[in-house]
């Protein structure tokens, strides 16, 4: 097993790339915090499905974009298990939307929860790292952030851009105690993209090599690459997982 006696806390984990991270995480052997903001229920599944399996996790509510929420579930979570080895920032939201009727709102609550969220979670987590001398940060971006061409997401693209340079800073502020990477994964089946038009969800998956969209099961296993010891040689860096994306 390759996280024995890590504790992990996994933003935005009740359902997606985030609860598929979470059981991979606890299948390694480490506890598993299962963060989400409003589904008590998905996130207790998740919790529930670990300890069937004999892991050990615990839900802890908190939206990531609220600086005294973060505080508070790093201070439940240090209270219940005294350490928090791995963090990865995997909440995120997106609007898809026209150019001309995006508003500055969206591109607030955008901002807020993907890049300010992540930013918040790495400060107050990092610290006890630091104080711990051990840490692992991975930070879910996107291939959006580096070559997208979508107006219609144009806030959402420009916050993983955003994740991706704060991947970079934070690695630079943390080395070489705290190992921080960033996995931008291309299109893949999960509940953000269940309102895509079916005829542009085709013309995307003609456009990947591998002829379909990921599974979140295979982002899962990038992150986990990027927090084992595996790669204690890697830090600073963006791990594209997007099955060979042809560009337009
Ligand atoms: P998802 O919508 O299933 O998961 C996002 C999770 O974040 C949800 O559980 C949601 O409740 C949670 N969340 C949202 N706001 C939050 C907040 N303020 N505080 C705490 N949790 C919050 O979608 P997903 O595809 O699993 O997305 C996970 C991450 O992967 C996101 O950052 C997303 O941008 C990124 N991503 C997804 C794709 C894709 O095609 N699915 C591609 C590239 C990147």
């Amino acid at each position: 097993m390759k996280l024995e006696n890590k504790i992990a806390l996994i933003t935005g984990s009740s359902r997606g790339i985030g609860r598929a991270t979470a059981l991979l995480f606890a299948k390694e052997g480490a506890k598993v915090v299962v963060n989400y903001i409003k589904n008590e229920t998905a996130a207790k599944q998740v919790v529930e499905e670990i300890k069937k399996n004999g892991g050990e996790a615990i839900a802890m509510q908190a939206d990531v974009s609220e600086e005294n929420q973060v505080k508070q579930m790093v201070e439940k979570v240090i209270e219940r298990f005294g350490k928090i080895d791995i963090l990865v920032n995997n909440a995120g939201i997106v609007f898809d939307v026209p150019f001309k009727e995006r508003t500055v709102d969206q591109w607030r609550q955008t901002l807020n929860v993907n890049l300010i969220g992540t930013f918040l979670c790495s400060k107050y987590i990092s610290e006890l790292m630091l104080k711990n001398n051990y840490g692992r940060i991975v930070n879910i971006s996107s291939t959006n952030g580096i070559d997208s061409l979508n107006p219609e997401s144009i806030d959402y693209d420009t916050s993983k851009a955003g994740v991706i340079s704060l991947t970079k800073n934070l690695a630079t502020e943390l080395a070489p105690v705290i190992r921080v990477n960033s996995v931008a994964p291309g299109w893949v089946d999960t509940d953000i993209n269940k309102d895509l038009p079916k005829d542009f969800v085709k013309s995307e998956t003609d456009k990947i090599l591998l002829g379909r969209f990921a599974r979140p099961e295979e982002i899962a296993k990038a992150v986990l690459f990027l927090v084992s010891d595996d790669v204690s040689f890697i830090t600073g860096v963006t791990l594209i997982v997007d099955g060979g994306y042809l560009s337009k």
